[in-house]
């Protein structure tokens, strides 16, 4: 199954991506981890996407298609992929049903509000990518990744300014793309709950998938 997750900045994409893979057994394509990573490998599209990343804007859409078309090489993805923050623009729906067909898409609905007091709560695990929330999703020791032990830290495009330009991209550039879904008959909606364990029941009633 190829499955698309949908929904602005710190929906809660990438922690309902990682109950998903582990239900389903297929990988999660994070373009934003893959960004990340390639930043702190210090290679020349990190070097590129840096300063556009801590602004809160988007790559362009040929350097993202670039690692999206390797990682989909690497023969793990061959059962079906779970997509975190890919595509995010009309442009990159478009390049993906070229490459696969996409079978779902998740779109998880947070307010913006509730995005804004939740980024500031978020942290992350530079090391594994796990991502947690002080308040509504805590590592078992405060700090320390459950699955890594490494040091938990916050990222760089997580300050309050950041969130609001991202928030602002994403209802410009990522937003259109539900109707294009919709439009094909895939788009199912779930209506992000303040409790994390309500959001997964919903997901999983959503994709007809035990979460
Ligand atoms: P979030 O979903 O919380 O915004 P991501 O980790 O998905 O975070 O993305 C972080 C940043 O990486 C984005 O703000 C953007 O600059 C860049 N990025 C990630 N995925 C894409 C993409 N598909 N196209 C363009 N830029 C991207």
């Amino acid at each position: 199954m190829n499955l698309v997750l949908l929904g602005a900045p710190g929906a809660g994409k990438g922690t309902q991506a990682e109950k998903i893979r582990k239900a389903l057994d297929i990988p999660v394509l994070s373009t934003g981890n893959l960004l990340r990573q390639a930043i702190a490998a210090g290679t020349e599209l990190g070097k590129k996407v840096e300063s556009i990343i801590d602004g809160g804007n988007l790559v362009p859409d040929e350097l993202v298609f670039g690692l999206v078309a390797e990682r989909l090489r690497e023969p793990d993805c061959a059962r079906g992929v779970i997509f975190d923050g890919f595509p995010r623009t009309i442009h990159q729906a478009e390049a993906l049903d070229k490459a696969l067909a996409v079978d779902v898409v998740l779109d998880l609905e947070v307010p913006d509000d509730v995005i804004l007091h939740r980024m500031s709560g978020r942290r992350i695990c530079p090391n594994c990518q796990a991502s947690y929330h002080v308040v509504d999703n805590p590592p078992r020791v405060e700090g320390v990744c459950d699955k890594c032990g490494a040091a938990l830290t916050i990222r760089h495009d997580d300050q309050p300014e950041t969130v609001k330009a991202r928030l602002e991209v994403y209802h410009k550039q990522t937003e259109p793309i539900k109707e294009y879904y919709r439009a094909q008959g895939k788009l199912r909606t779930v209506q992000g709950q303040p409790r994390l364990s309500d959001t997964v029941r919903l997901v999983s009633e959503a994709l007809g998938v035990a979460l």
